[in-house]
């Protein structure tokens, strides 16, 4: 039997792309609020570390900001 020694793969979170290792932005998902943050906010629960592309972490962080300036 084979044992496949690959890594698992990263993802962006966002869109789906495979990420190349060392490449890859982590976001933390704030489960207060449901945004996702560079550092999640004090008071905040995490709900862990997703991987993002450069462009798509901006992206979704920029919707923190307009989630936050609606909240
Ligand atoms: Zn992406």
């Amino acid at each position: 039997m084979k044992h496949p020694n690959k890594k698992p793969k990263i993802q962006c979170q966002r869109c789906g792309e495979e990420l190349k290792p060392g490449k890859e932005v982590w976001l933390e998902l704030s489960n207060t609020d449901g945004n996702y943050y560079t550092e999640i906010p004090d008071g905040h629960v995490s709900q862990g570390g997703f991987s993002f592309g450069t462009a798509c972490a901006k992206a979704q962080l920029k919707e923190t900001e307009i989630a936050k300036q609606k909240a």
